[in-house]
């Protein structure tokens, strides 16, 4: 979608799309180019240089956006059905992610009219006005494990921000992206100011991040991917906020609801097979309660449907890919061959709906020590390590002892522990006695090797608007150099 019409892309050239649950190839997408990168630059440029977007009033926007967010509201039902399709997750937690998008636009329209600058006296009997300007053409690269959801963490702010925006999404989960520039395009969002670009990362990512003409780039993915749009970045000496992976931990002191904690840790490694990236991974047990927590944890996870994703009674579909799958089913093995012990979970019987398509178990990796890989790296799968603690300071120093900092979750009923975690936890976001909502109202993204800059709130704004400062003087200019 470039400059408001659905073009072939330059090469002519296509890239399958398969069905994660079966491996049925049922759609083909355009296999994007760096001329057709630049072309959807440009047409970005030029609709943010006309203003017919960018000086719009806000209010406009405002109601545009809420138009798109009804829109994805009206067809919420096919979206969901082509999310599930193209990701392989459950048609509920598809659903989710659709309402979850109109929501973050409903959110962005309210606040296309709260963008507010500053005023202020300082010295030199000078008066300053600091307006916010939206930031110009952004560049967004999106991933594959909530495609759309994810995707609308990006394109909403920056809409609403007033910049003009071209988005590659994730080339093994483009459909709903698309089917959303189409929508937001119906609902009065200008020609050229919603660009999707679909293709690889090295056709059509690579030459986004290093375009000249991009003035922000977003991204979301992994770690090493991350690490490559910044270099290229670098050389051009423009702003980026990266969100990345994690390794998320979720603490359970002696003192949780374990009946609730249990459903909680579950939750937290198991929606959306594990691909996701604040997955608690890393569950820290307490040694008074690991036994029967760990059994009650290891009853959940066997109780999880694994079932084709469009039936109504799925609670977990396939991986997304058979590498990934290969990767996720790799480091069980390495976890076990380090040491830790396989309580559920592993590779499906070849029987039934499990012989095509990438599937793997809910699975429970436990006596996981610091020094494990499954520990440090992140698996993006439905694999959870335990690992026992004793004291409060070492479960503190245990949740720290990654490069990550996305999310962290505790569950105790001590509001003395939770505090603490909240305040020690080096992580971007920190659930207590909870785990896994991200309403859009507040910021999410995280610290160390996670990433920096914020998805949702008014803080993602921030990536999107400069400030500029404009100084009135409130006498007559005096001649610094009169005689
Ligand atoms: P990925 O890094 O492989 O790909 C992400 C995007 O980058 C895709 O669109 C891909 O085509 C593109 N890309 C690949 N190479 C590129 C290059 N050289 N230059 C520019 N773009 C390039 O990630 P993925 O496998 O799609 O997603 C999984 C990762 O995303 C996980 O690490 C997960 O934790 C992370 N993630 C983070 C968040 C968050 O908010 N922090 C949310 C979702 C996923």
């Amino acid at each position: 979608m470039i400059d408001g019409r659905v073009v072939s892309p330059s090469t002519g050239a296509t890239l399958p799309v398969e069905d994660p649950a079966t491996g049925e190839i049922f759609a083909q997408i355009p296999a994007g180019s760096p001329e057709d990168i630049d072309r959807a630059v440009r047409a970005a440029r030029a609709s943010f240089t006309a203003g017919t977007w960018s000086r719009a009033d806000p209010a406009h926007r405002g109601r545009v956006l809420w138009a798109f967010a009804r829109a994805i509201r009206d067809e919420a039902e096919a979206l969901a059905w082509l999310e599930t399709r193209d990701s392989g997750k459950p048609i509920a937690e598809a659903r989710a992610d659709i309402v979850g998008t109109a929501e973050i636009l409903e959110y962005y329209a309210g606040l296309a009219s709260q963008v507010f600058g500053q005023t202020t006296r300082v010295p030199g009997n000078s008066f300053a006005t600091v307006i916010r300007e939206p930031a110009g053409v952004v560049g967004q690269i999106t991933p594959w494990n909530f495609p759309l959801y994810v995707g609308a963490w990006k394109f909403a702010p920056a809409l609403c921000s007033g910049c003009s925006v071209v988005l590659k999404p994730s080339e093994l989960t483009s459909l709903t992206m698309l089917a959303a520039a189409e929508l937001a395009l119906a609902a009065g969002v200008p020609p050229g100011v919603f660009n999707v670009v679909c293709g690889t990362g090295a056709e059509a990512g690579a030459p986004l991040a290093e375009h000249r003409d991009v003035d922000v780039l977003a991204f979301t993915g992994g770690a090493v991917t991350g690490r490559k749009v910044l270099h290229a970045r670098a050389d051009r000496l423009r702003p980026t906020q990266l969100e990345l992976g994690g390794k998320s931990p979720n603490i359970v002191f002696d003192d949780a609801d374990l009946e609730r904690a249990s459903a909680g840790a579950a939750f937290g490694i198991f929606y959306n097979q594990g691909e996701n990236c604040n997955a608690g991974s890393r569950l820290l047990v307490q040694a008074g309660i690991y036994e029967r927590f760990v059994a009650r944890l290891v009853e959940r996870a066997q109780a999880i449907r694994v079932l084709p994703p469009l039936d109504e009674r799925s609670q977990m579909g396939a991986l997304i890919s058979a590498a990934h799958l290969r990767k996720v089913a790799g480091y069980v093995d390495v976890g076990i061959l380090e040491g830790a012990t396989l309580l559920c979970g592993g590779p499906p019987p070849a029987e039934g709906h499990f012989t095509r398509g990438h599937w793997y178990l809910p699975t429970v990796l436990a006596d996981v020590k610091p020094e494990h890989r499954v520990f440090q790296e992140e698996i993006f799968g439905p694999v959870v390590t335990v690992t026992k603690f004793t004291e409060d300071d070492e479960a503190i120093a245990l949740a720290n002892a990654t490069e990550f900092g996305l999310a962290a979750g505790a569950w105790t009923s001590s509001v003395q522990r939770a505090l603490r975690c909240s305040q020690e936890l080096q992580s971007g976001y920190v659930w207590i006695n909870n785990y896994n909502p991200t309403p859009v109202e507040v910021p999410f993204g995280g610290v160390k090797s996670s990433g920096f800059g914020r998805d949702c709130g008014p803080q993602a704004v921030d990536t999107y608007t400069t400030w500029k400062t404009v100084l009135w003087a409130l006498s007559p200019f005096d001649d610094w150099y009169k005689q």
